[in-house]
């Protein structure tokens, strides 16, 4: 395709040769119009021929070989009014695929324009305006009405109103009271509040998404590329039936008027309008999908491997008791796990952190910390060796590793499903903290909707312990349910998955990620999941709700169809047009105007995945 800046011009060329040429013959110097329309094609002639030759030396051979083929030709019989119409059209045609795809892309060209550059940031009692960029963690800043938050951070006091829309497509503003978190990319839909930032710009949730936004932009599509072969085999279509129409006809304006039916052709124009289309409509409602290849095989998948804590959980597990396996008391053992766990991105270790800080524990800083992603995490503490973890990791970490069975037998039960996090301290048990972690709300009816859309297994992959898992999904109709898997243990779940089809995983931690990378589609629990799994997952779930993967599977599945529909009416239409040029019933320039409005019409229709 040309550059996008010259485009204007090239339609310009055309449009002023095809009036002139016209006004000429009116005042009857019909030659002077022919030669008129003659030059004002070659600008477009040309341009489209750089395009070719640079396409062909990547290997691609494109539909606009047709369309230059056909202006050659009917400038090489006489045909110099076929000729502008096609050059027009053509040059009309891509003006118009830009318009489209922008028009498609407007819900993340939006997410990209709504960041803020600077930000008004409190020093010595003042306020300074900052670039975004120089935002430090710690540093207050004051977030007025209608501005969009720069960095996550907290509420430092009062109460705020957030309009999360742009990031989650929820339309209700939600409210902030002193000391929520406030995710950046957030508009502050109330009075002005002060914010404590903390993180930078650069590493908070919105720059993220934007990251993530622009690399989904540059991503090509498998269905673009089935296009450009579906491309090529209409190519020779075409030569074929020009071939033979002018072999048995002898007459080369029917054979132009064949080419110029084909040109150009709304393969190429269709399917990427209609993938970004689906792409936008989706950031719209705070699905962030990385391409068209992660949309369109999210169309087919027939299986779904999720994992437990924090994705079918919500992450917003309770601490319900503390059993000492030593002399010390309930609060140490608290602030000990939640010290150490302030280095971990573990869903229940942001909750530990979360509860010490509630009863107002002092946290110490850990240092030399190793942590075993899904297992447990270790590190000093004052000098103390201290680790936190599930009962595995823990066993591993004592001297005498029989201590943890004999404390389970002495210990309090608790429910079953419950987390249990373990604690050891210089090598010696130290006690357990029992969680409950609580299923989302809705799994069944999200199980039921996923069923109703084809996806035939339902899998739970988790790090947890087998009764935990057996307990939490009980009575909900998992077809299997896979427990105490490390890392490479969750990517093997998922591959064993494969036969039905292409495989979805959703997950939220570091241990999640490779699965997350291995699978067909990779869905992340970016609201509150690590970075990690956002990284390597193909989408990324912008709202803390897993419910959302069903709009996803649902708008991936109307823009694959729109794209297929939109491809397989155009090659129609074209095809008929063909045919009934061969056949003498079409000129030149009513081929050339036949074609323009298949084109719009395939265009307005890849358009829908929008809505
Ligand atoms: P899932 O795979 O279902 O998300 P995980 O494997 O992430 O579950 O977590 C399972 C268990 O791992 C938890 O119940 C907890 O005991 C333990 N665990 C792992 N890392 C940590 C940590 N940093 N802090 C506390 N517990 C942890
Ligand atoms: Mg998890």
């Amino acid at each position: 395709m040309s550059d996008v800046s010259i485009r204007p011009f090239l339609i310009g060329f055309p449009a002023a040769g095809l009036v002139l040429g016209f006004v000429l013959c009116v005042s009857g110097s019909e030659p002077w119009a022919d030669l008129i329309w003659a030059i004002s094609t070659l600008p477009v002639l040309l341009a489209l021929l750089v395009e070719i030759v640079r396409s062909m030396s990547r290997g691609d051979f494109g539909l606009d070989i047709v369309a230059a083929l056909s202006m050659t030709a009917a400038l090489a019989i006489g045909q110099e009014l076929a000729a502008v119409v096609v050059a027009l059209m053509y040059a009309g045609g891509q003006y118009l695929e830009d318009f489209a795809e922008g028009h498609a892309r407007r819900e993340m060209t939006a997410l990209l324009s709504r960041a803020p550059r600077t930000a008004m940031r409190y020093r010595d009692l003042q306020l300074e305006e900052i670039d975004v960029d120089q935002i430090a963690a710690d540093d207050r800043l004051l977030i007025r009405q209608g501005e969009v938050v720069p960095a996550d951070g907290t509420l430092w006091s009062g109460l705020a109103v957030l309009d999360l829309s742009a990031l989650t497509g929820e339309s209700l503003p939600v409210q902030r009271k002193a000391g929520g978190a406030v995710l950046s990319g957030a508009t502050n839909a109330g009075e002005a509040f002060d914010l404590v930032a903390s993180r930078s710009s650069e590493q908070s949730t919105y720059a993220g998404i934007v990251r993530l936004v622009e690399a989904a932009q540059h991503s090509k599509a498998p269905m673009v590329r089935l296009a450009d072969r579906y491309a090529f085999v209409f190519l020779v279509a075409t030569l074929a039936i020009a071939g033979i129409t002018w072999f048995w006809t002898q007459d080369p304006v029917r054979m132009v008027a064949v080419l110029v039916v084909a040109t150009p052709c709304p393969l190429i124009l269709a399917v990427p309008v209609a993938i970004v289309a689906g792409l936008s409509r989706a950031a719209h409602q705070g699905i962030l999908i990385k391409g068209g290849k992660a949309l369109e095989t999210m169309a087919r998948i027939r299986s779904l491997v999720v994992d437990k804590t924090g994705t079918l959980t919500g992450g917003k597990a309770r601490v319900v008791a503390i059993h000492a396996a030593s002399t010390l008391t309930d609060d140490e053992m608290l602030g000990i796990a939640a010290s150490l766990d302030q280095a971990s991105k573990h869903a229940i270790a942001q909750t530990l952190v979360g509860e010490a800080r509630a009863r107002g524990l002092p946290l110490a800083i850990p240092t030399e910390v190793t942590e075993i992603p899904g297992e447990g995490i270790r590190g000093k503490l004052h000098d103390r060796t201290v680790a936190v973890g599930g009962r595995r990791y823990i066993k591993s970490q004592l001297v005498e590793p029989g201590q943890a069975a004999s404390f389970d037998i002495s210990a309090p039960q608790h429910a079953p499903g419950a987390v249990v996090v373990w604690l050891a301290c210089e090598g010696k048990l130290a006690g357990r903290i029992v969680l409950a972690d609580e299923l989302r709300a809705g799994i069944e009816e999200l199980l039921a909707r996923l069923r109703a859309l084809d996806v035939e297994r339902i899998v739970l992959a988790t790090g947890d312990r087998r009764d935990v898992a057996d307990a939490v999904v009980a009575g909900l109709g998992f077809d299997a349910v896979r427990a105490e898997l490390t890392p490479d243990q969750k990517v093997m779940v998922v591959l064993s998955e494969r036969k039905l089809g292409p495989v979805m995983m959703v997950g939220d931690g570091v241990n999640d990620a490779p699965a997350l990378a291995a699978a067909d589609v990779g869905v992340a629990m970016g609201a509150k999941g690590t970075a990690a799994s956002a990284e390597a997952a193909d989408a990324v779930l912008l709202v803390d709700a897993l419910d959302r993967i069903v709009p996803a599977i649902e708008i991936a599945r109307r823009t694959r169809f729109i794209a297929l529909e939109s491809v397989y009416a155009g090659i129609g239409l074209s095809t008929l047009g063909m045919i009934a040029a061969a056949f003498g019933y079409l000129t030149p320039v009513e081929g050339a105007v036949l074609q323009e409005a298949i084109d719009v019409a395939v265009i307005l229709n890849a358009l829908r995945a929008l809505r």
